[in-house]
């Protein structure tokens, strides 16, 4: 059920403090949009952006040639990750510092700022030396030490929600970021679990909506996670612009099949090219029974 009370926040409770269950920073004006600089990259604006990257940062070679790739397709912002948050621990844990230097290296090379996870209060200050934006991944959403950590550096962040949290437990971690003095806070859509388990997460639209209501605060999508399936990606990256997200996250691979993670859901950088052309293509004609008549 929407949630009225989170938008009547500025009382207090009398003690100066917020009345309980408010959330005054992440919900004051939500017409008055934020717009979160990346860099020079705008985001909440007017114009939708697109982050792409791969899952994870493997090796030179593979970080550069996508970065490239994407670039040309159109991405604005490089993502990677160098911590990987990995359900079991006999797969991939990232390349650390390694996969930091080789991220930025490739945004440098192709001219991109670049995003990559903070998954412990440890890294924040060797990742702060390497990204423009820190993401907070979904299993560490509520993570509040963490959360507190990355609100002091004042690095945008991306807090991406998670598999199970609400809406508004989702914003109440973003009004932890805005609470220790940060609003660069861009939230991400990627997918919550649901009784279907035909596709990896199930995207929830309607919450990115919802959100746009709720808070000033930008908003993507990312339908890598939320969907798990390639073939998947392109149409759901469409269906969250069309209902108002500002921006994507899309992971892309060269090789997805040989990737070191999240290779199903990797888009060839073939597809993400096809992907950007869909992006800005015309939405699909509405059918209209007078203009039938019109051409019969
Ligand atoms: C990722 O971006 O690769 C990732 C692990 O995302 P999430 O936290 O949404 O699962
Ligand atoms: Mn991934």
């Amino acid at each position: 059920m929407h949630d009225a009370g989170i938008l009547k926040s500025h009382n207090t409770n009398g003690n100066g403090k917020p009345a309980k269950g408010t959330l005054p920073l992440v919900s004051k004006e939500p017409q008055k949009r934020t717009i979160v600089f990346v860099r020079d990259i705008p985001i909440g604006g007017k114009q939708a952006v697109v982050m792409a990257g791969p899952c994870s940062v493997e090796t030179r070679e593979q970080v550069n040639e996508t970065a490239l790739a994407v670039k040309r397709a159109g991405a604005v912002i490089l993502r990677g990750g160098a911590y990987k948050p990995r359900t079991s621990p006999y797969e991939f844990q990232g390349l650390g510092v390694e996969g930091l230097k080789l991220l930025r290296e490739a945004g440098d090379l192709a001219g991109m700022p670049v995003v990559t996870e903070v998954m412990s209060e440890e890294d924040v200050e060797v990742i702060c030396d390497h990204a423009d934006m820190l993401q907070i991944g979904a299993r560490n959403m509520q993570n509040f030490a963490l959360l507190k950590k990355v609100a002091k550096t004042g690095m945008p962040v991306l807090l991406k929600r998670g598999p199970s949290a609400t809406v508004k437990e989702w914003l109440a971690s973003a009004e932890y970021l805005l609470h220790g003095g940060n609003e660069n806070v861009v939230l991400c859509e990627r997918g919550i679990k649901t009784f279907d388990h035909s596709l990896r997460n199930t995207l929830d639209l309607a919450s990115v909506a919802l959100v746009k209501e709720m808070t000033h605060l930008p908003i993507i999508v990312d339908p890598s996670h939320a969907t798990g399936k390639r073939s998947l990606i392109s149409v759901c990256a469409k269906a969250g612009i069309a209902v108002g997200a500002d921006g994507v996250i899309v992971e892309v691979h060269p090789r997805p099949e040989e990737a070191w993670s999240d290779g199903d859901q990797s888009l060839t950088l073939g597809m993400f090219a096809d992907m950007m052309e869909n992006l800005t293509g015309p939405m699909r004609a509405i059918f209209s029974p007078q203009e039938q008549f019109a051409v019969a």
